[in-house]
């Protein structure tokens, strides 16, 4: 009997399930494999930054969900599901019910304020391709309404950015800014030393999941460009001008929070089992400890492996993918499941165009070496899910395009998706 399989959410995760279940069913007619995802496009999350710093066009970060599934065996569906019932195994959207035999959430996550006064509503946040484009534009337009203002200290609101979380995001979004910041500062006439970006980092050090040294030497790169770093420092709240600091600092600017991770609250509102953070529990087999027949792959997970939580990074969002679609063809095969077993590569963290810092493979290494190797790497997934065009459209973006946005040519409707535009 025909068997429905149901994947929720197409990052990272959800395409290498699909994947993986193409590949193996690609002579079966008894399957039927739906892929639902709310955008026509797979969001490449990890270079939102570069987006969100004016150094790529918005589009470079989208793929096209028709390029990467060209077969008609992964039916790619654009719809956004609001509900879930695991007991008749359904799914629901506005306007659409979809039924399952398995079904795979995939969700990703969202970043996670920790209910500190005034940041959920003041704070611009990196978690999404809507909200990369409109930190970009609020970035472009403070430097282009400073160059308009004679009042000392508007202008220093205006020319001050506060980005909250030494994690990737924090760091890599700080490398961004601070070699935009230059552009737009001759763009706009403006001297550069009237531009303050701080990183700020509640623990003693930023990176913490990187190797010491390699940490020290992100530091150092991002203080050569004009970042101030301060650790053992935490947001304690923002309101619409100032953002309050644990050493009792004011400072009025724009705050950026990349601070805090949870799983998607859309998930949290279901009936299944979570942590309290929105991410599913799941046992060794990526299996909801609840309902069998639901696996989870990706940032929506909440599991202990090797006495750790697993960490919400895309190796593992595609490791656990692989394994989750092996388990599904293993059940309906009548054969044994098989546990995840992790195995991570390395990290890798660009500080700009041309610098990054990457452990891999237990090599460490930094500047324009690790840069170019991120850059494979990059590119090695995009030959994985769409072959060369989508290396090609890399390249373009990366290389051959005109760096630096000088204007907005994409705006946003204010309230897209229920994001808020702040500002001054
Ligand atoms: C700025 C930034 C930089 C990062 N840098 C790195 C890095 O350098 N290295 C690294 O390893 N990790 C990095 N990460 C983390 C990494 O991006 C995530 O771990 C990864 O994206 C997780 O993949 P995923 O498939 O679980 O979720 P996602 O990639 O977030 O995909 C989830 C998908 O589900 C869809 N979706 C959600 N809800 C619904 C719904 N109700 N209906 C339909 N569709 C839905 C979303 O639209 C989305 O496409 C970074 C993250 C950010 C934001």
């Amino acid at each position: 009997m025909s068997k429905k399989i149901v994947i929720l959410g197409a990052g990272y995760a959800g395409i290498s399930v699909a994947k993986e279940l193409e590949k193996y069913y690609a002579r079966n007619q008894d399957i039927e494999i739906k892929l639902i995802e709310k955008n026509s496009y797979h969001t490449l999350l990890t270079e939102l930054h570069e987006v969100a710093g004016g150094r790529v066009l918005p589009n470079a970060v989208q793929v096209d969900l028709n390029r990467i599934f060209k077969s008609n065996i992964v039916d790619v569906i654009q719809d956004e599901i609001v509900s879930i019932d695991f007991d008749s195994q359904k799914l629901f959207s506005n306007n659409h019910e979809y039924t399952y035999d398995y079904l795979v959430l995939s969700t990703g996550s969202r970043p996670c304020c920790f209910n500190l006064p005034g940041v959920n509503e003041y704070a611009y946040q990196l978690w999404s391709h809507k909200e990369a484009i409109i930190l970009r534009n609020h970035i472009y337009n403070c430097f282009q309404k400073a160059s308009t203002i004679t009042d000392r200290e508007e202008r220093k609101k205006l020319l001050t950015f506060v980005i909250a979380g030494g994690g990737f995001t924090g760091v890599e979004l700080a490398g961004e800014l601070g070699e935009w910041k230059n552009k737009l500062c001759k763009q706009f006439s403006i001297n550069v030393e009237e531009v303050n970006i701080y990183l700020v980092e509640a623990l003693p050090n930023i990176l913490n999941i990187l190797d010491k040294n390699l940490a020290k030497k992100c530091e150092a790169r991002l203080k050569k460009i004009g970042i101030n770093v301060l650790t053992e420092c935490g947001i304690k709240s923002v309101d619409k001008d100032s953002i309050y600091l644990s050493n009792e600092e004011k400072i009025e600017g724009t705050l950026i929070w990349t601070a805090g991770i949870q799983g998607n609250p859309f998930i949290g509102e279901m009936d299944i089992k979570c942590d309290r953070r929105f991410r599913v529990e799941v046992n060794d087999y990526m299996q909801s400890i609840q309902y069998k027949n639901v696996f989870c792959a990706g940032d929506t997970i909440s599991h202990i492996c090797d006495g750790k939580p697993l960490p919400q990074v895309v190796e593992t969002a595609l490791q656990t993918g692989s394994c989750v679609a092996k388990n599904i063809i293993n059940i309906i095969n009548g054969k044994e499941i098989r546990p995840f077993n992790p195995n991570y590569h390395g990290v890798l963290v660009s500080v700009g165009f041309s610098y990054a810092v990457a452990k891999v493979m237990g090599v460490k290494c930094s500047g324009i070496v690790a840069s170019a190797l991120k850059h494979m790497v990059n590119i090695h997934y995009l030959y994985l899910i769409g072959k060369l065009s989508l290396v090609m459209d890399y390249i373009k973006h990366q290389f051959l395009q005109k760096r630096y946005c000088t204007e907005l040519n994409v705006s946003l409707p204010v309230e897209a998706e229920g994001i808020k535009e702040l500002g001054f």
